[in-house]
């Protein structure tokens, strides 16, 4: 069997393979753009591909520092967009165990 390549996510820091998160690349150019292809040159971080983890790592402002870099703006705006656009969590999957129901 191939070993899959794993990351991890910036915001929950979960170690996951690599082809189920989503890359945030900032380019030799100084852009910062989602990578949906994970080959564009330049330093990247990785977060789930789910919107509680993009929303987690734009409140908490830990997007521009894992990439080095100052975010605008209007990166956090288009990153932003971004998030909205993906799914939620799926319930049934751990995701932040800080949140422990006991009224039940
Ligand atoms: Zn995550």
């Amino acid at each position: 069997m191939k070993r899959q390549p794993q990351r991890t996510c910036i915001a929950c820091r979960q170690v996951l393979p690599k082809r189920v998160l989503r890359r945030i690349v900032h380019t030799p150019a100084g852009e910062i753009t989602v990578d949906p292809t994970g080959k564009l040159a330049g330093r990247g971080a990785y977060l789930c591909a789910y919107r509680d983890c993009w929303l987690k790592a734009l409140k908490h402002k830990i997007i521009g520092p894992a990439l080095k870099k100052t975010l605008t703006e209007d990166e956090y705006a288009q990153l932003e967009a971004y998030a909205r656009q993906l799914p939620e969590r799926p319930a049934e999957e751990p995701g932040d165990t800080s949140q422990t129901s006991v009224d039940r």
